[in-house]
Parts: structure tokens; C-alpha cells; sequence
């Protein structure tokens, strides 16, 4: 479907070499997008690059920290570089850190903060004089639950995660003139390196599974039609918004 269609448009994945990213990452290159996957792991990238290619799309992959700037200046190059353009940003890069507030440390609490939240402010400055120069353009964050909710067990992250959904508000409202949208998607309980440990943790996958009115875990993959919607034409009037994909936990 032509609204849907990302066939010409350049998109930038942090996190595109595993989990949540790798999802969008397959579902914006079914959908016809050129995609560069920026992530640290080599390997990782070097496997979902081949998945990606091995749909007849085009991937670059760019080893990169979302925690320096300079990687992520060098990313949007080497992607305007070899696609001619960037259309799409995901700041999908993430990571957990499990404390209770007393024992987190400022180490800790910075290292989840920079990489959750920082570097989506800074990749987004970043991007913010191509997508205005050429007309447009579309980013989208990943925020969390618990951008919804509080964690007594995740605390830094969960204050990473509401700043996502802030910021995703703050950069919309200020780029709405450029034609520049702004949005995020919260996904619920995914399967993924991330929630491995939730899933080995018996008793708290059936806590999660028996509260969710869908009565289990997301795939990466189920995040794709957000991704897809949110980077396409079809939703060029949609800005500063969150698509809860959850299967129901957060209504229930
Ligand atoms: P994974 O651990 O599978 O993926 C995290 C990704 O982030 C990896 O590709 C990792 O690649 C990358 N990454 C981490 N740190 C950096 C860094 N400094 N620079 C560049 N890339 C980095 O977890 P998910 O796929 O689950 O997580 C993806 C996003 O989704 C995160 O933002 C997470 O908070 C969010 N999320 C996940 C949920 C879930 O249930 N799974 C629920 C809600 C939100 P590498 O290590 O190679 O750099």
C-alpha cells in the first residue's frame, strides 16, 4: 500500500543488530527502506545485516556507540553517503540497569541515563539539520512500561524512559514547522536478550504473562507495523505521540 510504502526512504536503527531493532530493522526493509543498523556488536551486526540483505534490501552496517557523538555524526554520514539520503531515525539503543534506588550507583544511574536518554536527544540534534534541509523527516524513540510506570527494581531506567516520552513531546512540538515528526512507541513484554532473565525467572514470567490480557510475551517482530505506520506517509499529521504495544498490560 502506497501510504505504508517506504520504498526510497533511508532509515537509521540504533540498536538494529538484536531484539527490538533487529525487528524494525527486517520490517523496514519488507516494507522497501534502505537500513543501516548501528549497534556495537560486530557479529550481531554481521548476521542481521545478511537477514536484511537476504530480503533484497540494501543494509549498512556501522559499528557504533550511541554513547559518542562522533559515532553518531559518522553514522548519519556514511548512511547519507551510501543511500544519498536519511529519512528515518529509530533511537532504539538500550539497556537495563537492576538496583533498588538506595544501592544504585551515580555510575549507574549516568550509564543508563546517557544511554537511554542523551543519546537520544543527541542523535536527534544530530539528524535535525538533514531532515529539516531536505523537507522532512521522521524519528522514533523507544520508550518502555515503565516510561508509564514506576520500578523499584529499575529506577534509573525507568526515569530514562519517562524522559524518552518527554522529549519525544519537546522535539515534536518544536519541529512540527519542519515537517519533522516525533513519536514513540512503547512496547510491553518482548521477547529478547534483554528479557531473558524475566523469562528464565519462573515465577515472575508467570506474573507478567497472567497479567497481560494477550497471555504472553511480544516478538520484535509484532513491533513492526508501529514502525512501519510511524515512519511512513501514513503518519504525517501524527506527532509527539506513543503506540502502546503490549497486548494489553498497561489497560489491564
Ligand atoms: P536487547 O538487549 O536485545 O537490545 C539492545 C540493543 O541496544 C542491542 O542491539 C545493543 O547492541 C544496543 N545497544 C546497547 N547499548 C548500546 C550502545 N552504547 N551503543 C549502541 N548500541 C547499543 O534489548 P531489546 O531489544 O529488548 O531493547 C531494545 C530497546 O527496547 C531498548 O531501548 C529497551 O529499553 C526497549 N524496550 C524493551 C522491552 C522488552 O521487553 N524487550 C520493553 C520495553 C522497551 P550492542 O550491544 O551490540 O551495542
Amino acid at each position: 500500500m502506497k501510504l505504508f510504502d517506504l520504498h526510497g526512504r533511508a532509515a537509521i536503527v540504533t540498536g538494529g543488530n538484536g531484539g527490538i531493532g533487529r525487528g524494525l530493522a527486517l520490517a523496514f526493509a519488507q516494507a522497501g527502506a534502505d537500513v543501516c543498523i548501528a549497534a556495537r556488536s560486530k557479529s550481531k551486526l554481521d548476521s542481521t545485516a545478511a537477514e536484511i540483505e537476504a530480503l533484497g534490501a540494501n543494509c549498512l552496517s556501522i559499528e557504533c556507540d550511541v554513547n559518542e557523538l562522533e559515532d553518531l555524526k559518522r553514522t548519519l554520514e556514511l548512511t547519507k553517503e551510501r543511500f544519498g539520503a536519511c529519512h528515518i531515525l529509530v533511537n532504539n539503543a538500550g539497556i537495563a540497569q537492576q538496583a533498588l534506588p538506595q544501592d544504585l550507583t551515580d555510575e549507574q544511574w549516568d550509564r543508563v541515563i546517557d544511554t537511554n536518554l542523551t543519546s537520544v536527544f543527541r542523535f536527534s540534534r544530530t539528524v535535525f539539520p538533514t531532515f529539516r534541509d531536505q523537507g522532512g523527516g521522521k524519528i522514533i524513540n523507544i520508550g518502555s512500561e515503565y516510561s508509564l510506570f514506576g520500578s523499584a527494581f529499575v529506577p534509573g531506567y525507568s526515569a530514562s524512559k519517562g524522559g524518552v516520552i518527554q522529549l519525544t513531546k519537546s522535539l515534536a512540538v518544536a519541529w512540527a514547522d519542519v515537517n519533522i515528526q516525533v513519536n514513540a512507541i512503547i512496547p510491553g513484554w518482548i521477547t529478547s536478550e534483554m528479557t531473558d532473565p524475566v523469562k528464565e525467572n519462573v515465577e515472575m514470567f508467570q506474573a507478567i504473562v497472567s497479567r497481560t490480557p494477550a497471555g504472553r510475551f511480544g516478538e520484535p517482530e509484532e513491533l513492526g507495523g508501529a514502525g512501519i505506520f510511524l515512519a511512513s506517509a501514513a503518519s504525517d499529521f501524527v506527532t509527539g505521540q506513543s503506540i502502546v504495544v503490549d497486548g494489553g498490560y498497561s489497560v489491564s
